[in-house]
């Protein structure tokens, strides 16, 4: 039963992240928490925690209604482990894994359907082999366009491809023709990254920059341009759906401030109030659960003032904007609105394509 007692859920029912901290090797990019290599803990063992870490939660969060199982690279572990991950989620209304081209065959597929997963996050990031070769990715874009069709053919009617734009020696034009070649295989969902150089990355100490901002707001424009042409809904900055019911249950979560719970080392979780996060370490959030502990290391409860800021900077990244109320300058909300950044639509503030782009400082204005 849920109640909305202080430091429980609030919102209707929580959605459940897994994190898996394991990849295959390390792209040069990357800042996520993962591991490269062979795995530093048994997959049985790893699972038995995760089942331990959520079971820590029950009480607090009751059902889950999404599951999203990223990381990493959950599709490094076996099919068993990943269905018992499934299972932590049984009766979900969305189940997503991702999951990496190369490590997946029709067979796997079909598995990953039957134990409950209904929809795919492929990380195919580009449909060409030099800009795969670039992001130190271990797949083809042969292998990409394989693994789609046969994530089809198995079931998965809700798949989705990720992209990044921006790669190293990528033209624009060159990005716009992955963008067709993603376009024409009919994903339920797209979403586009821009390249992000994180600090004490290869990419970083390489000296790689991102585009200079006046091409990624013109590549940005475009690809929505392109994709909202193509059908799809640019229902937040880097996320395109085929309609509002294939949008991301569980990552529309986070935008909309409603409850979630993160397991697995460095996940991140909020209960409506609070949130907290786990160690950046296998190790230590292994021994936490192993004795019974919750592993968070870290925690904070927002102000009301600071959950409105929160809102405003996370709504306005959303086609759906922020309740007008939210708004704390009106003189900001006419100049924008006159400036084609935004639109009033039933008592919402909603951004145009260009306010999107401008989504940071549109949430400073009208704070
Ligand atoms: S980008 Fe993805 S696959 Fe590559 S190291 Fe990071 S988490 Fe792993």
């Amino acid at each position: 039963m849920r109640t909305d007692a202080p430091g429980s859920p609030r919102g209707g029912p929580a959605g459940l992240y897994v994190h898996v901290p394991f990849c295959a090797s390390k792209c040069p990019y990357c800042g996520f928490f993962s591991v490269a290599g062979t795995p530093p803990v048994e997959a049985t063992r790893f699972v038995d925690a995760l089942t331990r870490e959520a079971a820590l939660h029950r009480d607090r969060f009751g059902a889950f209604d999404t599951l999203y199982v990223g990381g990493g690279t959950p599709s490094v572990l076996p099919d068993d482990a990943l269905a018992r991950i499934a299972a932590l989620g049984a009766g979900a209304a969305e189940a997503t894994v991702e999951a990496n081209p190369g490590d997946l065959d029709p067979g796997r597929l079909v598995r990953l359907r039957a134990a409950g997963f209904d929809r795919l996050s492929l990380g195919v990031q580009s449909l060409d082999d030099s800009d795969l070769r670039v992001l130190g990715r271990r797949h083809s874009a042969a292998d990409a366009v394989r693994a789609f069709r046969d994530a089809r053919a198995a079931g998965f009617a809700n798949a989705g491809i990720d992209l990044i734009r921006g790669v190293p020696g990528q033209s624009s034009a060159a990005f716009i023709d992955v963008l067709d070649r993603a376009v024409a295989l009919a994903p339920a969902h797209v979403s586009v990254y821009d390249l992000t150089v994180e600090e004490g990355t290869p990419f970083a100490s390489r000296g790689v920059a991102p585009p200079c901002e006046d091409d990624a707001a013109d590549l940005f424009l475009a690809t929505s341009g392109r994709l909202v042409a193509a059908g799809y809904e640019h229902y937040e900055v880097s996320n395109f759906a085929r309609g509002p019911t294939l949008r991301s249950r569980h990552n529309s979560r986070y935008w909309n401030r409603m409850p979630y719970l993160g397991v697995g080392p460095a996940a991140h979780s909020f209960d409506g109030a609070r949130r907290w996060w786990n160690p950046r370490s296998v190790e230590r959030w292994l021994a936490a659960v192993e004795a019974g502990r919750d592993p968070a290391e870290g925690g904070e409860t927002l102000t009301p003032e600071q959950a409105r800021l929160e809102s405003l900077a996370l709504g306005l990244r959303t086609l759906d904007g922020i309740d007008a109320a939210l708004v704390g300058d009106p003189a900001a909300l006419r100049r924008l609105h006159a400036g084609g950044l935004l639109e009033i639509v039933e008592g919402r503030v909603r951004p145009t394509v260009r306010g999107m782009l401008a989504a940071d400082r549109l949430a400073r204005d009208l704070a």
